[in-house]
């Protein structure tokens, strides 16, 4: 049924699209909030890891740094360069430092001291054209770039502190410990760290391996952006690629003294792995609110289009003509309402029919009735309440094809009162009638077989039909009558006989089937004549 189906698929999409939709909507931007905001926290505290990494390498060489200060400070009463070599054997206890020079002012080595050989002193060594003596001696400390050597990585620091005559202190730093810091920053399950210095070489990686090859990593768009300082503080944590080409999620921290990046990644699978579960689980929760929700959205709408499918079952019944069915809704609302008025409708429709079904029966009864009397009216004669012309014709008609199939005689006679005329001049049409009553009467009488038919023919003129009856039979019926009415003494003083007579012509034929039934009239009629001229009162046969 197209309706039915279009009315609970219209609700069910309306209602169901509108929760479950309004549902899912609410429940994706929940999740992609979350994940944003988780998104946002995995950044930020790889953020944090590169900054503190950053921060404490920084702040370790800084210290050396500051050793060397404290070390190259001058003392009162001794000689500078004496008093400074003494503390210069102190500092070479720090493990990072490798070498430490000491020179005077003109740039000659006064002292050297070594992890790997004996100290050196008063080499006077000419060290004034190298680059770190020309950088202190116009008033700035000395960071050289880093370099390699027999493995390890180093960087040279130069400064003076003092007066002039106490000369400037150089000391190699191995920068071991910047591998150590590195490796022992943890991300995830196999995310790591790395530093690149201010050209993007890679400074320390937990692979030393790509350290000692001299890898530049300048060529990651994130190392790049870190250089051209277009990200500060590590703001530019993203998603990039690492040197192996892989998806990452990576963050940096600047170590500001040295213009150096520390770089943490961690596999973007891994990273966001915790996201992927919780959006997973959030989603698993959306889609089961939603199919609740939609479930109770198509159980809804069954029990409110389920009524309606009763009305509609209902209606189609009554308007069928069922009126004795009755609709059954209890939702206890205007449906219920609509049902009791539909079965109210139906009752009073039941009780008007059964009403209209009485009167019809009741008129048709009447009209038969009326049909009946005006069926008999049409074949019956008024005055004499004998068959008319019209039946006698029909009749004749039907007998005469029996009568000619069977091989029987069919007679017929015709009756006409004498002087009648001169009766009704006598004693009035009234008095006429009521002779014609008589004589209808005394036929009626006479003529009474089974088969037989009495009729008047018109006037005072009354034909009899008899089936199987001849002509001796006929012309007997015919005596019987003339006999019975003269026996009536009507009186009728213009006639010869002083009563009321009649003069009847009888004929009597087997008929033929091909004949026509006019000529047993035209016989009879014929005979009848006969009959007056003979006298009258009296039958005569014809033929
Ligand atoms: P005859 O013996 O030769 O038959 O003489 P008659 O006077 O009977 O002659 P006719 O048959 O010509 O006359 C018929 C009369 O019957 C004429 C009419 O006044 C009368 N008549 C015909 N029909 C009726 C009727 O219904 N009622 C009355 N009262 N008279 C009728
Ligand atoms: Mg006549
Ligand atoms: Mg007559």
């Amino acid at each position: 049924m197209p309706i039915r189906s279009t009315l609970f698929r219209k609700y069910t999409l309306i209602f169901g699209g509108l929760t479950g939709g309004s549902l899912l909507l609410s429940g994706l931007l929940g999740i992609s909030f979350a994940y944003q905001e988780s998104q946002l926290s995995v950044i930020k505290l790889q953020r944090e890891k590169a900054e503190a990494a950053a921060t404490r390498l920084g702040e370790y060489l800084f210290g050396i740094e500051q050793r060397i200060a404290v070390a190259a400070m001058p003392k009162r009463g001794v000689s500078a360069l004496e008093q400074r070599s003494a503390d210069i054997q102190i500092l070479r206890r720090t493990a990072a430092i490798h070498e430490i020079l000491l020179l005077d002012n003109q740039g000659k080595e006064y002292l050297r001291t070594s992890r790997r050989t004996a100290d050196i002193v008063g080499s006077k060594r000419d060290l004034s054209t190298t680059e770190f003596f020309r950088q202190v001696k116009s008033g700035r400390s000395y960071r050289s770039p880093i370099y390699f050597r027999d493995g390890s990585l180093y960087m040279t620091i130069a400064m003076a502190v003092g007066p002039e005559e106490a000369g400037i202190t150089v000391a190699e730093v191995d920068l071991e410990f910047l591998l150590d810091g590195i490796t022992r920053v943890k991300v995830g399950d196999s995310g790591h760290a790395y530093a690149v210095d201010s050209e993007g070489r890679l400074i320390a990686h937990p692979d030393i391996g790509l350290v000692l090859r001299n890898t530049s990593m300048a060529a990651l768009p994130q190392v790049q952006a870190a250089i051209k300082g277009q990200a500060q503080g590590g703001e530019a944590s993203a998603q990039a690629r690492n040197h192996d080409g892989e998806p990452v999620l990576t963050a940096f921290g600047t170590i500001p003294q040295l213009g150096w990046f520390v770089f943490v990644e961690e596999p973007l699978a891994e990273a966001y792995r915790p996201l992927y579960a919780q959006a997973i689980r959030s989603g698993s929760l959306v889609l089961i609110g939603m199919l609740l929700t939609v479930f109770a959205c198509v159980a809804l709408v069954r029990r409110v289009v389920k009524p309606i499918h009763a009305l509609q079952d209902g209606a189609t019944l009554i308007g069928r003509g069922v009126l004795d069915h009755r609709i059954t809704v209890r939702t206890g609302d205007e449906l219920e309402d609509l049902a009791n008025g539909f079965n109210r409708m139906a009752e009073q429709l039941q009780k008007s029919y059964a009403m209209l079904e009485g009167k019809v029966s009741e008129r048709t009864l009447e009209l038969e009735e009326a049909n009946n009397k005006l069926a008999a009216l049409s074949t019956t004669d008024a005055l004499t309440g004998l068959a008319n012309r019209r039946r006698f014709d029909e009749v004749l008609a039907s007998e005469w094809s029996r009568a000619a199939r069977i091989g029987q005689p069919l007679a017929l006679g015709l009756l006409d009162v004498d002087w009648f005329k001169a009766y009704n001049d006598r004693y009035g049409h009234q008095a006429g009638d009521e002779c014609l009553r008589q004589v209808a009467s005394v036929l009626s009488s006479k003529i009474c077989r089974t088969g037989d038919l009495v009729a008047r023919y018109g006037g005072e003129e009354f034909v009899f039909i008899a089936p199987a009856t001849d002509a001796e039979q006929a012309l007997s019926m015919a005596r019987k009558v003339c006999q019975a009415l003269q026996d009536l003494e009507l009186p009728h003083a213009m006639s010869g006989f002083g009563c009321v007579t009649a003069s009847v012509g009888v004929a009597s034929i087997v008929p033929e089937v091909k004949g026509a039934p006019d000529i047993l009239v035209a016989a009879a009629d014929m005979a009848m004549y006969r009959a007056k001229e003979q006298g009258r009162n009296q039958a005569v046969l014809g033929g």
